[in-house]
């Protein structure tokens, strides 16, 4: 047995897999070539944010596109950011983003577990390998040790950090660390780093392109004195039997990759490729800021779900953020779907961020419910309102075909309409439909020259024209004739040529209707809403004006 040898055995005396175990037991994946091995790996802090939730989308996509694995990995061994239910909440989120998790916490899975705080053992076995041969040490120094040396190092306007000859513990020798341990003394384990802060690294990240650091020469902790490794240690023993292929993660890392990469090679693994997410910003005034989970509302997940924001349009809107060229696909493509698309790094903006337009997101998600049969829209609805508008909720479902055909004006065509953005608007959109939210309202007929004709031009319609039987060309043909008959001016044209010469226009005989059925100036097809009232209400909805 060489020293480290027998260092290793002393330090990690109770684990007895080796590096092969853990090699033969999470092996190479049996994919194809171009499959891709991707993770999500957050930190279960409570409730997704949009910054996390693209920062999923884009391994989702990535693996599944290609035929690949998507991974779940919890990464919980800093207790201080941990919440109780963290990891449920997490999985809540990505459930109702319809996000297919491959392996997971609750998704099975040949290379867990999941959760970084059940991996020890894998840890430590590998902890105990870079001792055996010579690239990990046992450190002793205490908290004052290490405060004294960086105030040290600040004095003397020195890098910061435990390494060169401010690395005491480095070549501790056998006899030395022995009487340590005899003595109970606490350690954490460290890197024995062989980099040269003086050279540079070169690597290359799919998104930013190839890049240039210097190397890493910090004998950084790699396992702290409970047991627990930090993120850089832990996510390259998981990333490497999880058999990973790319690592995609918040640019915030890059700094680190240095360390990442000399920690590939201590332990003598492949290494993945690197993809480094800008984030997601925000244009505040002129101004562009981070997207802020404490400044701005519509950075927090449940704000879609409050909203009724579909999901599936969330998820369009991340397509376009990801890669610039989907906007136009999609035009050319309306009729499938995002996961058609395929996605490439190389179409990633790679300087600044990506900037988050709530606006575009819902102009989006306009056009995406504009697009779905009224059924769906019908059983979205009703899941929503469910949650949120239980009186709602009530009435839809008792009027279910009624409120569906309602949904259905002007959607089946070719350019159906967008009145509505998200399932907490569709409401506003359609209450007037509904009798039981018609009793108490107003109506506002000044938009009229001579507001006082308005009663007569709807006693006039209901004695003289007005016949739920008729089809739409009777229909609006009754409606010409009631113009003339009132005295205005069936020509648009010629009546906005010379309004002044004429009493009113056809228009405005028509939302005299309009208004009278509905409260509102605008609204879907008029002739629709009338045959959908049906005659009873639309002739009850009249006498309320001309009595
Ligand atoms: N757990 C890290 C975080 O929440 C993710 C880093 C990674 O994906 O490797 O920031």
């Amino acid at each position: 047995m060489t020293d480290n040898e027998k260092l290793a055995e002393l330090l990690y005396p109770d684990v007895r897999l080796t590096i092969d175990d853990l090699e033969k037991k999470y092996p190479k994946r049996n994919l194809d070539e171009k499959a891709e091995v991707c993770r999500f790996a957050p930190s279960p802090t409570g409730r997704m944010h949009m910054g996390n939730l693209f920062a999923s989308f884009v391994p989702e996509r990535f693996a599944h596109q290609s035929n690949g694995v998507f991974i779940l990995r919890i990464e919980d061994t800093d207790d201080k950011r941990a919440i109780d239910d963290g990891i449920n909440l997490i999985m809540q989120d990505l459930k109702e983003y319809n996000y297919k998790v491959d392996e997971g916490p609750n998704s099975g899975g040949e290379y867990g577990p999941y959760i970084q705080s059940q991996r020890k053992e894998i840890y430590h076995t590998v902890a105990k390998y870079l001792v055996s041969i010579g690239r990990a040490y046992p450190c002793f120094c205490s908290e004052d040790d290490l405060t004294h040396m960086r105030e040290h190092q600040e004095h003397k306007k020195e890098r910061i950090g435990y390494y060169g000859r401010y690395a005491k513990c480095r070549n501790l020798t056998y006899v030395e660390v022995k009487a340590h341990i005899d003595n109970g003394d606490k350690w954490v384990l460290r890197l024995k780093s062989m980099g040269d802060f003086n050279k540079k690294i070169v690597f290359k990240d799919l998104i930013k392109g190839t890049i240039e650091l210097p190397e890493n020469d910090i004998d950084q902790v790699l396992v702290k004195s409970d047991g627990i490794p930090p993120y850089a240690f832990a996510h390259v023993c998981d990333d490497h039997f999880m058999r990973v292929t790319i690592v995609t993660r918040d640019d915030s890392y890059i700094s680190s990759v240095p360390y990442h990469l000399e920690l590939w090679d201590a332990c003598r693994f492949e290494k993945p490729k690197f993809a480094h997410l800008l984030p997601l910003n925000k244009k505040d005034g002129e101004v562009v800021r981070k997207l802020s989970k404490r400044k701005d509302p519509e950075a927090a997940v449940a704000f879609y779900h409050e909203k009724g924001i579909p999901t599936e349009a969330v998820k369009l809107y991340f397509a376009t953020l990801l890669n610039s060229n989907f906007d136009g696909w999609f035009l050319q493509n309306q009729d499938k779907d995002y996961n058609d698309f395929t996605f490439s790094f190389n179409k990633m903006s790679t300087s600044g961020g990506s900037l988050f337009d709530i606006e575009k997101l819902l102009n989006i998600s306009k056009n995406y419910l504009s697009r779905l049969k009224a059924e769906e829209v019908f059983a979205n609805l009703d899941n929503w309102s469910k949650e949120f508008d239980n009186e709602f909720n009530q009435l839809i479902k008792q009027y279910r075909d009624y409120t569906i055909s309602v949904l259905n004006i002007e959607r089946e065509q070719k350019k159906p309409r967008k009145d509505f953005a998200c399932y907490s608007e569709i409401k506003k959109n359609i209450w007037y439909m509904y009798d039981e939210l018609f009793s108490d309202v107003d109506f506002d007929f000044s938009f009229l020259k001579h507001e006082e004709d308005a009663r007569k031009i709807v006693s006039t319609y209901l004695s003289d024209f007005f016949d739920i039987n008729d089809d739409k060309e009777t229909w609006f043909n009754k409606i010409k004739e009631l113009t003339e008959k009132m005295g205005y001016n069936t020509n648009m044209k010629e009546y906005k040529e010379n309004p002044d010469e004429f009493r009113g226009s056809i228009a405005d005989i028509s939302n005299v209707i309009r208004v009278s059925l509905t409260t509102k100036l605008t609204t879907p097809d008029l002739f629709e809403i009338i045959k959908l009232l049906g005659n009873e209400r639309v002739c009850e909805r009249f006498k309320r004006i001309c009595g």
